[in-house]
This record gives C-alpha cells, sequence and structure tokens, in this order.
C-alpha cells in the first residue's frame, strides 16, 4: 500500500491500526461495570446495568434485542463496509481466497454481572441443516479476572437422555444448572466450548470471549431471564432445537482437553487448546524489558491484558504507538509483522489459520 493512494491521515491511521471504541450492546443480563474499569473508563452516570459485552471489530449483529453490534471505525465507518473496500489489506490474501470477505470470527469482553442462563450453540453441522447458517458458534473463554470463588458451567457430567433433557427444559429449575460440570476459574484459565456444549457463565467471570461469528443460541434457561420462546429456540421446533446440544457426558478428561492456563505461555504461544484452531486463534504475546515479543501479521483484535508498553507494526512506514492494559487495537493484515516492547501481555485474537 503506498501513501500516496491515502487521502488523509485519518483514514491512513486505521489502516495500520484502530483504536477500537466500546461497543456495548443492551442485552437481558447484568454486567458491564468490569469492563468499563478494564478500559478505564467511568461508569457514565446513566449507566443501565445491562452493559455485559463489548462486541470488538464485530461484522455480527444480534440476534434478537434490537440487532445492534457492528462495529464502526474511529473515522465512522462501519467496520464491513472498510472491510469490502480493500479486503486484502485488511485479510490478507490466504484468508480472502479462504473465507471470503468475512473475518469469521467473534470477538468480546464479556463481564457476567449475574449468572448467565444454561445455553448451547448449534455446532456447523446443525447451522448448516437446519439454520441456513454456514457458521456454528463454537466459542473459547479466556478469564481476564474473576471474583474469588467464581466459577463456569460446562458439560454434562452424565449422559442424559433425550426425553430427560426435554423435561429438564420443561421444568426450568434449578437442575439444568446442577447437571453440569461446575468449574472454579481464575485469572489465567481458557477454555474451549465446542458447539453443542451447554455451559453458563458464573457471577463475577471476566473474559475474553472468542466465538464464531454468529449469535445463535438455544436457551435451555429462559424463564427466570424473561426470554421469549421464539427467540429461546432460535424460532425452531423446541424438540428440534434440542437436537443441538450435546448431551454428554463430558468427562474429566474430556474437560482437561478443553482448558488451557494461558498465563504460563512466555514470549509468544496459544493462549487456547489446540482444537481451537479449525475455528479462530488466541495468540499470548508477553515482551519483558530484555525480550521483545512478536507475531506475524494477520487480522488481529489485540487486547493489551497487562502491563505498558509499545506496539509496532511492520510493513510500510513502521508505525509505533504507546500502549497499557485495556487498550484495545484492531490491526490488518496489511499493517505487516508486530513487536512488542515494553513490560507488557497481548491477547491477539484471530481468525483460524
Ligand atoms: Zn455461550
Amino acid at each position: 500500500m503506498s501513501e500516496t493512494t491515502v487521502p488523509d491521515e485519518t483514514s491512513h491511521a486505521a489502516r495500520v491500526m484502530s483504536r477500537l471504541p466500546l461497543n456495548t450492546p443492551h442485552r437481558f443480563y447484568r454486567g458491564g461495570e468490569r469492563i468499563l474499569a478494564f478500559r478505564g473508563l467511568e461508569v457514565p452516570p446513566d449507566f443501565d446495568g445491562h452493559r455485559p459485552e463489548d462486541w470488538l471489530a464485530s461484522t455480527t449483529r444480534l440476534f434478537a434485542e434490537g440487532g445492534d453490534g457492528v462495529t464502526v471505525l474511529d473515522d465512522g465507518t462501519r467496520l464491513p463496509d472498510a472491510l469490502a473496500a480493500d479486503p486484502e489489506h485488511w485479510l490478507g490474501a490466504a484468508h480472502l481466497a479462504a473465507h471470503g470477505v468475512e473475518p469469521g470470527l467473534l470477538t468480546k469482553l464479556l463481564d457476567a454481572g449475574e449468572r448467565l442462563p444454561v445455553h448451547s450453540h448449534p455446532d456447523r453441522t446443525f447451522a448448516a441443516a437446519h439454520l441456513d447458517c454456514a457458521h456454528g458458534k463454537t466459542e473459547a473463554w479466556i478469564v481476564l479476572d474473576a471474583a474469588p470463588g467464581a466459577c463456569v458451567w460446562l458439560g454434562f457430567r452424565d449422559e442424559l437422555p433425550a426425553d430427560e433433557l426435554a423435561d429438564l427444559v420443561e421444568a426450568q429449575d434449578h437442575r439444568l444448572l446442577t447437571a453440569l460440570n461446575r468449574i472454579e476459574v481464575s485469572a489465567g484459565d481458557a477454555l474451549l466450548v465446542p458447539g453443542g456444549q451447554p455451559h453458563a457463565i458464573g457471577e463475577g467471570v471476566f473474559v475474553l470471549e472468542l466465538q464464531e461469528p454468529t449469535d445463535l443460541s438455544v436457551m435451555l434457561e429462559h424463564r427466570r431471564f424473561g426470554l421469549e420462546q421464539a427467540h429461546a429456540f432460535l424460532g425452531l421446533d423446541i424438540p428440534r432445537a434440542l437436537e443441538s446440544v450435546d448431551r454428554g457426558p463430558l468427562t474429566a478428561e474430556g474437560l482437561t482437553a478443553l482448558r488451557r492456563r494461558w498465563t504460563d505461555v512466555g514470549g509468544t504461544g496459544h493462549a487456547l487448546p489446540e482444537d481451537a484452531a479449525e475455528f479462530f486463534r488466541a495468540e499470548v504475546l508477553r515482551a519483558r524489558p530484555d525480550a521483545p515479543a512478536t507475531g506475524a501479521a494477520a487480522f488481529a483484535v489485540a487486547v493489551v491484558v497487562e502491563g505498558h508498553g509499545t506496539l509496532t507494526t511492520g510493513t510500510g512506514p513502521p508505525r509505533t504507538t504507546e500502549v497499557g492494559r485495556g487498550d484495545v487495537l484492531l490491526v490488518p493484515h496489511g499493517a505487516g509483522d508486530v513487536r512488542l516492547e515494553g513490560e507488557l501481555t497481548v491477547i491477539r485474537c484471530m481468525p483460524s489459520a
């Protein structure tokens, strides 16, 4: 990209890296104060307490609840329009050839101010067969902070026959939650949640979340959260929707394969278990004063999770910006390799390779 083709400094900056503004659509559950604190923002006087998700570099709209969610860059361009205008710059030729002009990834900060309902997301096979959608919604949680004793729930401990699952969904009582594996989490945990696996995030858990780019959820628990039945089951008949649910068991061994400690990475390495790679990548870059960290060119949401330093992109005229905990940057593939200097940790959320 030669600089002479760029009309002004604002769009030039967006082509190298953009600081992503807060993008917190209203949701049915509480939360959001940890997002504001992480981002270094005051709680606004009109804060309604229902802003628990910050959608980062989103080309996805909410399935219900108003349909917001798409990211607008700081020069006012909607991200899908920016991508469409120069897809090779943003996504790189290899990604473009394999996946077309969509990142195939939705990244969020999520602050659970209350326990989320037990829900699941369809996998790709079910979404293609019944929802006319190429993506399911496998997701992953990178725990950035958690209140003492806070937990998540993932997968049925014992296999649940289809009629028992239907009975539990009909009853809408505590048994749906207690049938799941309960997992205490702390900052540094990472979990992969395959499409189909029922799950819930507990109160006080703050995560960086990667997902396939849909908003398709089967809300197994919905009554106590006041969700409409039509939205709770994706507009499908309930028995059909429940066919998308993995009825288990998810054993201790199975759970181990879905977990990792992202804080164990020194230098550059994967935050997520291997099986995530088919859907998305999360790369930890940890720089120390005597050891910069580097990453290869990629369309990436770079979230500074610890410390302070500089981020430099490599190609064209190099561009360096000061960054610190809570900064979120969108870096296009065409900006080149990235280099971190200082004492900081960045997690780069990227499409599958
Ligand atoms: Zn989920």
